[in-house]
């Protein structure tokens, strides 16, 4: 499998209608015992939050597991996974589970990286000015904290999947069974250095764990700074099909949350 060499400076891939893939989450997960919370209602950056407990009593605590897409509106496949999840109910039933699809809703109406006045949202989680991130911190602070976190982004440069770990000290890592199952899916970034930053193995970079080190922080780091809970950030490669790019937001995410939640 080949990139399709579309992606020059910038995503040229497929659009995604996110207000129609919305429309169709908030369709089925009522029925699968989710329910939803409206951040900045009746706006145009409306988020919607989506929290479930636990279906299945195990013989320890529920997990509580997140799970964030959207943030860049110029990767289309996370909210489209996320959707997939939905409709397929994929998500464990022995966890705690809070699920925010789409964190830049007017980016990914315009397929743009930043929110519809030029803010790269996840860039803005340490002081944050915008509407969306505040109101997004907000939500959080109200939810309790989680023991795993997984954002859904897309690299438009990257030749294969990677992902970012944050992982507290001594803890079991999920990263490489995750890489291992998007293998069978589509193909791993092998460069040394991917996005500015060493691998320590095949397509996993772990980063520098003092968010002091960072002026701008995403918001992995902001959930980090919170509880230093396990973290992973998805990067599918965005110059494959959103098809492909979907099944391996899929595949991973499923892996991480069985792995956190056995
Ligand atoms: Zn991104």
């Amino acid at each position: 499998m080949n990139p399709l060499g579309q992606n020059r400076g910038a995503y040229h891939g497929e659009r995604t209608e996110i207000a129609a893939l919305l429309r169709e989450i908030r369709r089925v997960a009522p029925s699968a015992g989710w329910r939803e919370e409206v951040l900045l209602p009746g706006t145009d950056r409306e988020i919607v939050c989506f929290t479930r407990s636990h279906r299945v009593r195990s013989i320890r605590e529920p997990v509580r597991l997140y799970v964030s897409a959207g943030m860049h509106g110029d990767e289309p496949a996370g909210p489209a996974a996320l959707m997939r999840m939905f409709r397929l109910d994929l998500w464990p039933d022995t966890a705690d589970l809070w699920v925010c699809p789409c964190l830049n809703p007017s980016g990914c109406a315009q397929t743009t990286r930043e929110n519809d006045a030029g803010v790269d949202l996840n860039r803005d989680y340490r002081d944050p000015v915008t509407a969306e991130v505040r109101a997004h911190i907000e939500w959080l602070s109200r939810q309790p904290s989680f023991h795993g976190v997984v954002c859904l982004h897309e690299d438009w440069e990257s030749g294969g999947f990677y992902c970012y770990e944050l992982n507290p000290p001594g803890s079991e890592t999920v990263a490489e069974a995750v890489v291992e199952a998007v293998r069978e899916v589509c193909p791993i970034e092998n460069a040394e250095v991917i996005d500015g930053r060493p691998a320590t193995a095949p397509g996993i970079i772990r980063p520098n764990l003092d968010p002091a080190s960072r002026p701008e922080w995403p918001e992995a780091f902001w959930m980090w700074h919170r509880s230093q809970g396990r973290s992973l950030t998805l990067e599918a490669p965005s110059d494959f099909p959103l098809p492909v790019r979907v099944q391996a937001l899929v595949t991973a995410t499923c892996k991480a949350l069985e792995r956190w939640s056995a």
